[in-house]
């Protein structure tokens, strides 16, 4: 088998397609070297080699001899030998995965270099100072890295002596001095290893290719695998490469840049360099780089000069190679090169890493600069990054003085007087002011005043409590789990050692960063027109999913108007229901005895919950509406403590005995699988009746006096048995037919479910006989398809996901497998029999990419996801497309 890959000297083994075989490093350099740039010759050893070495425990019998010749084809390309003491070849040995993966072996450099070679690198570039300073680095990375000498050991000796010599920079060392620290190098290592520093190039090489390979397994490797999802069947390859040399003297440097800026995109070339310098210097911060261009030394003030000036023929080349690259590579690319004596050389290449305000100007800029098309520009754009561009951001240039951190649970800066409880919230927010809400935690009672804030602030929980959830469903910013403060709530005032900040007090959150300030830190605001808008536009040329949203409130659907949603595909009409001026006709609703007693109650209701609609049917015009009945479990809606019982008795003229024998008979052992859901329209059907007239009165009286067509879809929740469907179908039906005759309107409607149970699932093909739609409410079926719940999850899914039984939170990335396997059942049998069946995703999954391509995959119509995900979803479901 081929092991051994060579690159330089005009041709290549390998290209850059090879990333699997070669690593990302070693297809980079190869390419560059296929396309003329003048890269060191070297070869690359491929990843299969590292998955032979670390699952047999030793190397394929013909690599030592394909790595001699590869070798060779090195010194032949330079004239030099590698172990020749008169014109030694140097080399360096570099590691490099398919994705570049901090973690793994550092690069040792000057690799070749011993007591004897030394001297003939001294003679032959006529300069001892710089040979022994090569030397220096080499046992010193070669120590530290392959074995295992740490780094400090180094510095003290390197600080000592130049304390001795009176000295402050390495580079004011002479040759002889350098000469003297590498003695005490030579001891050291022998000391910590018990035995001498290995003089034999060969022994050299082989040490340091293992030690990449071995690198693969370390346990910083592995835990940054499990983070990023990175298999460890990958490999990494190593690559080893003729040195040059960037510190032979000042018309030598070494540098990084980028084609274009990072942080916004611009098409201008932005790098930094060192004079007189090796390998990472620059990044190590040892001496202040210089910037490659005027224009980027102008932009940060920088006295020194620029490459442009002190060496415009390099930087001449430098412009040309990005020119070269970026009509190549047809991106943005992040390049390393090393000037020796006056000569270039490429080092590295690949697309450079960019915020999502970069990732969105190179996209548009490279369609308009004709280098890619709109569908590839589309592809350009990791979905997920958008949601750093849509909420108002700090101001960068602002002064923060940040007292406390927590989780970033929901993107975006929001500031606001600080309130600790709902209620006062809606009350501050409905007096003009700008609110923040600090809690413990929150809980459904709290979404009016979460509603009401800027942003929700909590001292427990993590990414996946109630706040955190609740909050990026409504694109509230969220900081969750903030354990250092503690919240006094009678006192009205919060601690963090010595600061206490009171009710009332200005406090600034970043759910980006999870930062706490003090004060009110300025923000600016989200930019979607330009670029954005561009790129939106192309996303929905090249989709086949609809997007909708999840939302309820006007506020929440004008949001997901303007960032483009299809639809409503879940409004959850509960919600309504805890708004103040309607909670109390809901408890008494609930609390009544009889179906007397609950009519009169929902009398009520039925005006308010039918302005509701008429709301959002004014919004969503000529979009479908989907409003799912009555679903959660009565008791959240249950009053607490004397006074709220009072009030419901009050409203109901009942006693307050009678209402607490009431709800002590309405409180169940385990209410998410209790009376909830259809279970409620089967044995109250007037609360299901009430919400029907609620739709259709509203849909008649919008579609009469707007002249558009309103679609209301009816969804029944937690339908288990095809006959929940049947008999409430029938009710919706009935209800709807007066309603329409009433008005003398008519509506086109359709009553449909939400698939959120296995049985439901499995037998979707009778539930389609009744159903005209299917919803996936991939949340509950999530919970129920592997018996969790998700609000418990968080005390072992950690543990789970640590230990990789888990890959990922399946509340947060649908499960394909498991939970997958039943929508496919469930897509497949129900169009079976009701062929067109309109299918669509309402969980938080609708918003998630890699769910996305999983329901473009089974065909699904649409999802439906929170307002701020909606953008996400267009570009997601393009992507998915593609
Ligand atoms: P990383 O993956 O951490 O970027 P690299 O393998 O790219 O590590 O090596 C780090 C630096 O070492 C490079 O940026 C380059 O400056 C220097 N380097 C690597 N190989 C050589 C070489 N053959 N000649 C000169 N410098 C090199
Ligand atoms: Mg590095
Ligand atoms: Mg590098």
């Amino acid at each position: 088998a081929k092991w051994v890959y060579s690159f330089g000297g005009g041709t290549s083994d390998g290209g850059a397609e090879m990333r699997n075989l070669l690593g990302g490093k070693g297809a980079n350099l190869a390419e560059m070297a296929s396309i003329g740039l003048p890269v060191p010759p070297g070869f690359t050893i491929t990843t299969e080699v590292c998955t032979e070495v670390t699952q047999k425990g030793g190397h394929p019998g013909d690599l030592a001899g394909q790595v001699k010749a590869a070798l060779a084809q090195v010194e032949q390309a330079l004239g030099m030998s590698f172990g020749d003491t008169a014109n030694p070849l140097l080399v360096s040995v570099r590691s490099g995965a398919r994705v570049s993966m901090p973690g793994m072996m550092d690069t040792v450099l000057n690799l070749g270099l011993n007591d004897e070679t030394v001297e003939g690198l001294a003679r032959r570039s006529g300069d001892p100072r710089f040979a022994y300073d090569s030397y220096r680095r080499f046992i010193q990375m070669f120590g530290d890295v392959v074995l295992g000498v740490e780094h400090h050991h180094f510095e003290e000796i390197l600080e000592l002596a130049k304390e001795d010599l009176d000295k402050s920079l390495d580079t004011e060392l002479t040759a002889e001095e350098w000469r003297q620290v590498i003695g005490q190098y030579k001891a050291k290592v022998e000391e910590e290893t018990g035995a001498p520093f290995p003089q034999d190039p060969e022994a050299q090489l082989w040490a340091a290719i293992d030690a990449v390979f071995k690198s693969w397994t370390n346990q910083r490797a592995v835990s940054y695998r499990r983070l990023y999802n990175i298999p460890e069947e990958w490999g990494t390859a190593v690559n080893v490469q003729a040195m040059v040399f960037g510190n032979m003297g000042d018309d030598c440097a070494t540098g990084v840049a980028f084609t274009r800026d990072p942080s916004t995109g611009e098409n201008q070339f932005y790098g930094e360099y060192l004079v007189n310098a090796q390998g990472e210097d620059v990044v190590a911060g040892i001496r202040t780089p210089q910037n490659i261009t005027i224009a980027g030394k102008q932009k940060n003030q920088s006295d020194l000069p620029a490459m442009e000036e002190t060496m415009p023929e390099i930087f001449r080349q430098l412009v040309e190679v990005r020119e070269t690259l970026e009509q190549h590579y047809r991106d943005m690319q992040d390049i390393e090169f090393t000037v020796q004596s006056g000569t270039l050389y490429m080092l590295q290449t690949r697309n450079g890493k960019r915020t999502a305000k970069a990732a969105l100007k190179i996209a548009c800029d490279m369609v308009e600069e004709g280098l890619i098309d709109e569908a590839e520009a589309v592809s350009r754009v990791e979905p997920g990054s958008l949601d750093q561009l849509l909420h108002p951001t700090l101001d960068p240039k602002a002064q923060r003085k940040v007292i406390a951190r927590g989780l970033p649970a929901s993107p975006g800066a929001a500031s606001g007087m600080v309130v600790f409880d709902a209620d006062e919230a809606e009350r501050q927010r409905d007096a003009g002011n700008k609110v923040l809400l600090c809690r413990v935690e929150t809980s459904p009672e709290d979404i009016h005043g979460m509603h009401a804030a800027q942003g929700i602030l909590t001292t427990r929980g993590g990414m996946t409590s109630h706040a955190a959830v609740v909050a990026r469903g409504m694109g509230r910013p969220c900081v969750s789990g903030a354990g250092e403060l503690r919240i006094d709530y009678k006192s009205g005032v919060m601690r963090v050692r010595d600061v206490e900040v009171r009710a009332g007090d200005l406090l600034t959150i970043d759910g980006g960063t999870g930062e706490i300030m003090l004060g009110e830190v300025p923000t600016i605001q989200p930019e979607l027109s330009g670029d954005f808008a561009k790129l939106m536009g192309w996303a929905d040329k090249h989709r086949r999913l609809k997007v909708r949203t999840n939302a309820e409130t006007p506020a929440d659907c004008r949001t997901a108007v303007k960032f483009g949603c299809e639809g409503i595909g879940l409004c959850r009409t509960e919600h309504m229901f805890f708004d103040a001026g309607r909670i109390v006709a809901v408890r008494e609703m609930i609390l009544a005895e009889d179906e007397a007693g609950r009519r009169k109650a929902l009398d009520k209701i039925l005006p308010m919950q039918r302005d509701d609609f008429v709301e959002i049917f004014q919004i969503m015009r000529g979009l479908p509406v989907t409003i799912r009945l009555l679903d959660p479990p009565l008791h959240e809606f249950l009053p607490h403590g004397e006074e709220e019982m009072a009030e419901v008795a009050e409203a109901a003229g009942a006693s307050v005995d009678k209402l607490r024998a009431r709800l002590l008979r309405l409180s169940e052992t385990n209410p998410m699988l209790g009376h909830r859901g259809c279970r409620l329209g089967i044995t109250y059907p007037e609360i299901y009746e009430m919400q029907a007239r609620a739709i259709f009165e509203a849909a008649c009286k919008v579609q009469k006096e707007t002249g558009e067509t309103v679609e209301p879809e009816v969804m029944i929740p937690l339908v288990a048995m095809p006959r929940e469907l049947e008999i409430l179908k029938e009710l919706v039906d009935r209800t709807a037919k007066e309603a329409m005759a009433a008005a003398g309107v008519e509506v086109a409607y359709l009553v449909g479910t939400m698939i959120e149970l296995p049985r439901a699932a499995l037998l979707a093909g009778k539930i389609a006989e009744a159903a005209e739609f299917f919803s996936f409410g991939t949340n509950d079926l999530t919970q129920t398809t592997y018996g969790l719940s998700r609000d418990d999850a968080g005390n072992f899914l950690p543990a789970y996901e640590a230990r990789g039984i888990v890959k990922q939170d399946p509340f947060i990335s649908l499960d394909q497998e498991g939970v997958g396997e039943l929508v496919g059942i469930a897509a497949e049998r129900g169009r079976k029999t009701r062929p067109g069946l309109k299918l669509g995703i309402c969980g938080e999954h609708g918003g998630d990419p890699a769910s996305i391509r999983f329901c473009e995959s089974v065909g699904l119509d649409y999802v439906s996801c929170s307002p701020f995900r909606v953008p996400i979803a267009r570009l997601a479901a393009a992507q998915a497309a593609l």
